[in-house]
């Protein structure tokens, strides 16, 4: 018989999660309060860079390997969509200002150190950093580029995932409130029943989840045309590093903050100044962009920042992608569909299952 999913939260994770559930076959519901554009969740916000080697500044090893990982599944998903993503593969750039040259070495020496490979990571130096982005010739005298490294436009993402959900003939219940996500049911204004249900909600699971926190960031949407990169480019901070993303048409995003707070209201005054600032000493082109947008959210966060499967029979949550969404789903999707298959961890993620208990 044919197995039944709910999935609740058509974030990043759900979206992905009913594509590769209904590829194997399954019968898909997806519910959300949200509409299909997905504007209030995290997805929306999040700046879409796949760093695995960069995000080592703060992050552990293990996020480094489901990023390695996924940005091997990406192209595979990127032929999968029914419409083109903005996704690029042209790897990123780090560099700081003089006075802040100790945290790029700091991050040379933390990637050196956890480097599953010595060519992930080259040190260049200004001429060299102008080769691969010119604009930037002769403004930094240093920095580190990483050549694998990805990065896509998450809206764009949004998008033909929902498009991808239709051709697929995945059942997608929009605007409702879910009260409580349990195994095999769903419960909102009606009640469903089903073979299985993940629980995809990101912060929207806190009740459920109750060591689940939101982190708080903020980012820009910059029109720029006097602005040319073509790939991220990281600036090395002590209090926070902050990058600027390329979109199509010399849009920058320029992000992000990272706040121990739930609080969503629009951006401060103190962020948008950072942001700023810190995009127009990388470039002073920006002096001349446009600001289009800002964008906040509150990032899935469990107390040690990683990632998790609650899991019993007929129920996994899938939560705590914290700022790895995009570089962690496809790893992560595949961990549970390996899980589904066997029945049991797989030995690769095993550290990230735990069970629920009821
Ligand atoms: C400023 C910022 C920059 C970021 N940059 C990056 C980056 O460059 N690279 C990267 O990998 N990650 C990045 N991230 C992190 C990434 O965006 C998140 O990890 C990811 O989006 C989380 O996805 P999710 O599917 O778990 O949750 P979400 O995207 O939040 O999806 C959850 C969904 O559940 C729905 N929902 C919640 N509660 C309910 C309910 N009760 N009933 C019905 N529906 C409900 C919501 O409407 C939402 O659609 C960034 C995040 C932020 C905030």
């Amino acid at each position: 018989m044919t197995p039944s999913a709910g999935i609740v939260g058509a974030g990043i994770m759900g979206r992905m999660l009913a594509l590769a559930l209904r590829r194997k076959g399954w019968d898909v519901t997806l519910f959300d309060r949200d509409t299909e554009h997905g504007t209030q969740s995290c997805t929306w916000t999040g700046a879409g860079m796949i760093a695995p080697y960069c995000e080592l500044e703060a992050a552990e090893q293990l996020i480094t390997a489901l990023g390695v990982r996924s940005m091997d599944l990406w192209p595979d998903w990127m032929q999968h969509f029914a419409k083109p993503v903005y996704y690029k593969d042209g790897g990123s750039l780090v560099v700081a200002h003089p006075n802040d040259r100790l945290e790029l070495e700091r991050l040379k020496r933390r990637v050196s150190d956890n480097a599953p490979r010595p060519d992930i990571m080259r040190e260049i130096n200004a001429a060299q950093i102008g080769e691969l982005e010119p604009e930037l010739a002769e403004r930094f005298s240093s920095g580190l580029y990483f050549p694998f490294e990805q990065h896509l436009d998450n809206r764009d993402l949004l998008h033909a995932m929902a498009t991808t959900l239709h051709r697929d003939g995945v059942r997608w219940i929009t605007g409702v409130e879910i009260q409580s996500v349990n195994a095999g049911r769903v419960e909102g204004p009606d009640t469903w029943s089903f073979d299985w249900v993940f629980d995809c909600r990101g912060v929207g699971a806190k009740e459920e989840l109750p060591t689940l926190r939101g982190v708080r960031g903020e980012l820009l949407y910059l029109h720029a045309p006097e602005v040319n990169l073509s790939r991220p480019v990281r600036i090395m901070h002590p209090r926070q590093s902050i990058y600027i993303v390329p979109r199509p048409n010399q849009i920058y995003v320029v992000g992000a903050t990272a706040i121990e707070s739930e609080d969503v209201r629009e951006i401060t005054v103190r962020s948008s100044l950072e942001l700023l600032s810190a995009a127009y000493t990388v470039h002073t082109g920006f002096a001349e962009a446009r600001l289009l947008e800002t964008s906040v959210s509150a990032r899935p966060a469990l107390p040690d920042n990683l990632p998790r499967f609650f899991v019993r029979d007929g129920l996994a949550r899938i939560n705590g992608l914290y700022r790895h969404g995009f570089l962690i789903a496809p790893a992560l999707c595949e961990l549970m569909l390996s899980y589904l298959d066997r029945g049991t961890a797989p030995e690769d993620g095993a550290k990230l299952f735990e069970q629920e208990t009821v």
